[in-house]
């Protein structure tokens, strides 16, 4: 399958997205991660990316589509992609649409993971991301716990709230949200790709896909 994830931050797209992966081998996109793993080991990509990120503000359009570009065409990506963050903004749906023109790839959907915003202030205040860069497992203090408190149940690695986990950089990143990504949801109704999702629960979502997708 070949797929957009929209939603707000902590709309539950990474893990809709890593649950989809268990269904056909498509490999799931995170420009998050990706930009994470580069600041954690310190790559001039991570330095460029940095300072925008600790704020809650988006990395410049032209840094994520080089990362994009590059991605899009390793073989592990023939199968199938989950894109989870990306695009985020306008230019960056419109870059994707020429580049995925330009690579002979064509969409399935684009899937608009909607969640009330009290449940999504909730867990993104509760949510603890593991530290280790090639795992980046998510849990929840109240509704997914570590089994062992602070310890990830994957590869033992600390689990950390995130830099840009505190109610300040959350409430710059839910504005930025409003203002640059949820546009996105016209664009891809426009394009006949949008299906919209209530996203409460994340087991939920992943039903609700695999009829539409043929599964
Ligand atoms: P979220 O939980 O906010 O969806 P992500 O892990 O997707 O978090 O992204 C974390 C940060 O990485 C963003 O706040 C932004 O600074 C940067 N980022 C990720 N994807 C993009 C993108 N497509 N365009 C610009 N910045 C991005
Ligand atoms: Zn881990």
């Amino acid at each position: 399958m070949k797929l957009i994830l929209l939603g707000a931050p902590g709309a539950g797209k990474g893990t809709v997205a890593k649950l989809l992966t268990t269904i056909d081998g498509s490999v799931q996109i995170s420009t998050g991660d990706i930009l994470r793993g580069a600041v954690q080991t310190g790559s001039e990509l991570g330095k460029e990316a940095e300072a925008y990120m600790k704020r809650g503000d988006l990395v410049p359009d032209s840094l994520i589509m080089g990362i994009m570009e590059k991605r899009l065409q390793e073989s592990d990506c023939q199968k199938g992609f989950l894109l989870d963050g990306f695009p985020r903004t306008i230019p960056q749906a419109e870059a994707l649409k020429e580049l995925l023109a330009k690579l002979d790839i064509t969409l399935d959907m684009a899937v608009n993971i909607d969640v009330p915003k009290d449940v999504i202030l909730d867990r993104l205040c509760t949510r603890r991301t593991c530290e280790n860069t090639e795992c980046q497992a998510i849990y929840n203090v109240k509704s997914s716990p570590t089994k062992q408190e602070g310890i990830c149940d994957k590869c033992g690695s600390a689990v950390i709230q995130r830099d840009d986990e505190t109610e300040e950089a959350i409430s710059h990143r839910l504005q930025t949200y409003n203002d640059k990504t949820a546009p996105l949801i016209g664009f891809y109704e426009k394009e006949g790709l949008l299906k919209t999702v209530s996203g409460t629960s994340s087991d939920t979502v992943v039903q609700e896909l695999k009829a539409p997708l043929g599964f």
